[in-house]
């Protein structure tokens, strides 16, 4: 007898994210469409994450893969040292083109977490042209920049990188104020001004050492789903040139329109200096990642010594395939109808909210653009909390697909999404916290 592809996979396979011992049986997906994923027995399922950030204008979208479709038919990869071609200088022009002003150089790699390595390398390197010892990076308390070595010590000590502490290096902390601490004693403006009294202080305390701070800008979201404060990206800007160093913005997640700006920096007209780009930069077709860089720092790279070079590259830098979904995701981005389609799920996002805001068993619910945060109230919360296995589980059965960070519920549709499907989504969620939350606090460890 044929064995399912779910138990052909649990004797193979290693999956990210997932204690293999005590997961479920990972769903086979045979096909997908629009927001829906059909899995082997065709139930369909609302990806209701967007695929880990990645899907935006829905799953086999023809625009995108028929582009994909004539690249293959032309040139499917040629290494990019040495070579050059139109895929990659035309994506690299029209990101400049969306991108913060003041950005005017592309380097491309795989994934969110290569595009960081990339930046810090880049940050780090800089200030040694510029003949200036500079040894620190500042990040931000709650921050996540991804899996690598580089990208794990700038993110916060938390169980993501726990094992691998000893082998990190030092970075200085600094606090992130968010929206939900905003309460009668604490203002919005007192927490901005707060947290960035504390990184002034951070920064007078290492003169002439910081090389850069790296952030997620407005969203921090694997280390709490947690939205700045008004003014704080924009006060850290004023900061970074005070003190003359880097500002890198790992919009790795929150780029393409997911904050409801095209990148999450236009909230606060800030230009880092150095900007990540991935996960949704290809529409969510292909791995391709992007470092995006000032001509200040270009330039500090050049020079008749080799070894002055940014020695750093991956196999499949600026693959032509990926260039080619990312320019057709971006042709999609410019068309007015999606422009339409985004600010249609703010909206539906931004009224769907307030139902969640007088439930008991709701901490905090907030939303930044098109991505929904519904904070539990639970003794357990954090990432190895339950609490929100239950919701999850109804959300399923019901055809939505949700992946809580523990006790955070997040909800971020592709674009593709009407309004009635996000209501639709929302309400589902809302009857999952009524129907699951009562049975949790009886028996916590279910
Ligand atoms: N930066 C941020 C802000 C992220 O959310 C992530 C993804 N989890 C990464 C970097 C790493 O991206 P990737 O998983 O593509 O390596």
């Amino acid at each position: 007898m044929d064995k399912s592809l779910s138990l052909r996979d649990q004797q193979c396979l290693w999956h990210p994210f997932t204690q293999a011992k005590i997961a479920p049986k990972p769903i086979a997906i045979a096909r997908a469409e629009g927001c829906y994923l059909y899995t082997d027995a065709n139930k369909k399922l609302f990806d209701g994450i967007s695929s880990w950030w990645t899907n935006a204008h829905g799953h086999c979208h023809t625009y995108i893969s028929e582009a994909i479709t004539r690249q293959l038919s032309k040139l499917e990869h040629v290494m990019f040292a040495n070579f050059t071609h139109e895929p990659a200088v035309r994506l690299a022009e029209r990101l400049l083109d969306i991108a913060p002003s003041g950005l005017s150089r592309v380097f491309y790699s795989d994934n969110g977490s290569t595009a960081v390595e990339v930046a810090i390398k880049m940050a780090f390197q800089y200030w040694q042209h510029r003949k200036e010892d500079r040894p620190l990076f500042v990040a931000l308390e709650h921050g996540y920049h991804g899996d690598t070595f580089g990208a794990m010590s700038v993110s916060e000590r938390s169980v993501y990188t726990k094992p691998f502490w000893p082998l990190l290096f030092n970075v200085r902390k600094t606090v992130s104020p968010c929206v939900s601490e905003i309460s009668f004693g604490r203002s919005e403006d007192d927490l901005t001004k707060q947290g960035l009294q504390a990184l002034e202080s951070l920064l007078e305390a290492h003169r002439n050492q910081v090389a850069g701070i790296i952030l997620e800008p407005m969203l921090q979201i694997a280390g709490g789903m947690r939205i700045f404060t008004r003014g704080f990206l924009r006060g850290i800007k004023q900061l970074c040139q005070k003190h003359d160093l880097l500002l890198i913005a790992d919009e790795a997640a929150t780029g393409f329109f997911r904050t409801g700006t095209c990148f999450a920096s236009n909230h606060e007209t800030v230009t880092p200096d150095i900007m990540c780009l991935a996960k949704g930069l290809t529409g969510g077709y292909l791995p391709l990642a992007a470092t995006l860089a000032t001509e200040k720092i270009y330039q500090a790279f050049l020079s008749d010594n080799k070894a002055d070079a940014l020695l750093h590259g991956h196999t499949f830098t600026a693959n032509p395939l990926g260039c080619a979904a990312a320019l057709a995701s971006v042709d999609l981005f410019a068309m007015p109808e999606t422009q339409d389609q985004i600010k249609a799920i703010v909206h539906t996002i931004e009224l769907g909210m307030k139902s969640f805001h007088n439930l008991s068993s709701v901490k905090n619910a907030r939303n930044i653009g098109t991505v929904a945060i519904i904070e539990l109230n639970t003794e357990n919360a954090g990432y190895l909390s339950h609490a929100a296995d239950q919701i999850s589980e109804h959300c399923f059965e019901k055809g939505l697909f949700i992946r809580p960070l523990g006790h955070l519920i997040y909800f971020m549709p592709p674009f593709a999404a009407t309004s009635q499907e996000v209501t639709w989504a929302l309400n589902l969620i809302h009857e999952a916290i009524n129907a699951s939350y009562s049975a949790y606090h009886k028996d916590p460890n279910h």
